[in-house]
């Protein structure tokens, strides 16, 4: 095992770091911790499990982890067992959710690292009990049911008989029952409540045939926003990076982005009136400008498509419009006539900069999708820096 990063000094500013290239995302840590707070007081006394898959969010799985567990979140979910593992060789020993079927051959790292899968095949509840038998102990499973999404999930009239085939192995512990929704982030609650009222029976039946249930969750970040379906406990994920899961649902919580998107300037010159600016020559300038190129691009998830599509950047607290297509490594700015704009100044491409801000969202609806998608796309070459960690 590495280091644990619990130990690790991670509160840097990217002024003080050595890292050659000057583009890079900033995870505030103490948002997270008010986050996690503010989700926790929400949903009183229903406990909090924090979605950190993919990373988390683009945030950094680790760092955000740790701080929300300081601020009292109860429990992690992650997508894949190997980012279970990550957390694991953090330090982190909180329970961890893995939340679909594991692939079978992956269960005996499960258990090794004290992941909590989640089950709804028979082949996969049996390779289970046979991995934790190999390792002498008993393994705490979660029970999925799909109530109408559609994804995974054992089919309702199923789910009796396999909650009884895991609590008749010696091996596996029934911890936890649970569901996913479809459109909890849509103005019309219509199919979630049946989802809900579904599930609401379905845990009912498991009862009745004297069987455990183990912690009952439902609700993703939409759903506990709009309190449909807070079971004994909720997953969120988008809101505790402070961002909402759509606009319809808002933010009713208070909520503060974590993470912004900053680099600087790395070239700025006058360019002539009548001049075409990067690839294509799609951006023609009506007068002279000073064009300033900022040095990230599509490698690095800025879309290629976001400047056509209208996105600007924030230097010196006001906004400009990217001009023309951006390169895999690089994108320009046009400043105008009169900016006075020099190599090392700071772009802000994502969060705020004096008054002004660029929400996550913003590029979200010039891009025709969804925060997550934006925050998830930034790609592993920008550093991330995480800034405030609370001790505990
Ligand atoms: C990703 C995920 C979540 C978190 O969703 P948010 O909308 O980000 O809160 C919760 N549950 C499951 C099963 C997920 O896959």
């Amino acid at each position: 095992m590495r280091e644990p990063l619990r130990e690790a000094p991670i509160a840097v500013s990217p002024n003080e770091v050595t890292y050659n290239r000057d583009a890079w995302v900033v995870v505030d840590l103490t948002a997270i911790a008010h986050n996690t707070r503010a989700l926790r007081r929400w949903i009183a006394p229903a406990k909090l499990c924090v979605v950190v898959k993919a990373d988390g969010y683009g945030h950094g799985a680790s760092p955000v982890a740790m701080a929300a567990l300081d601020a009292g979140a109860d429990m992690l979910a992650v997508a894949l067992v190997d980012e279970g593992i990550t957390l694991r060789d953090a330090g982190i020993d909180a329970p961890i959710l893995v939340l679909s079927e594991p692939p079978i051959a992956s269960l005996d790292d499960v258990v090794g690292y004290g992941l909590t899968p989640t089950l709804y095949r028979r082949e996969a509840i049996d390779a289970a009990a046979r991995a934790a038998q190999r390792a002498a102990t008993v393994l705490d499973v979660h029970i999925k049911v799909d109530t109408g999404m559609h994804r995974v999930g054992a089919a309702p009239e199923d789910l009796v008989e396999l909650v009884r085939h895991v609590a008749e192995s010696p091996y596996l512990s029934p911890a936890g029952l649970f569901t996913h929704f479809a459109v909890a982030d849509e103005p019309d609650r219509g199919f979630t409540d049946h989802q809900s009222d579904l599930f609401d029976e379905l845990v009912a039946q498991v009862r009745r045939a004297g069987l455990p249930t183990g912690i009952v969750h439902a609700a993703n970040s939409a759903a506990t926003m709009r309190k449909l379906a807070v079971h004994d406990l909720v997953r969120c994920g988008i809101a505790l990076y402070g961002l909402a899961p759509s606009p319809a649902v808002g933010d009713p919580l208070g909520l503060r982005p974590a993470l912004s998107l900053r680099a600087r300037v790395s070239f700025a010159k006058p360019v002539a009136a009548g001049e075409g600016l990067s690839y294509g020559l799609r951006y023609r300038l009506d007068t002279e400008s000073v064009v300033a190129t900022v040095p990230l691009g599509y490698a690095d998830g800025v879309r290629r498509i976001l400047g056509r599509r209208g996105g600007q950047v924030l230097i010196g607290g006001r906004r400009f419009p990217i001009a023309g297509t951006i390169t895999m490594d690089q994108l320009l700015i046009d400043c105008g006539p009169d900016a006075r704009v020099s190599v090392g100044d700071e772009v802000v491409l994502l969060g705020a900069q004096g008054d002004e801000e660029i929400p996550v969202q913003e590029w979200a609806d010039l891009l025709d999708t969804i925060t997550y998608e934006i925050v998830c796309g930034l790609s592993p070459r920008l550093p991330r820096f995480h800034q405030g960690r609370e001790r505990s």
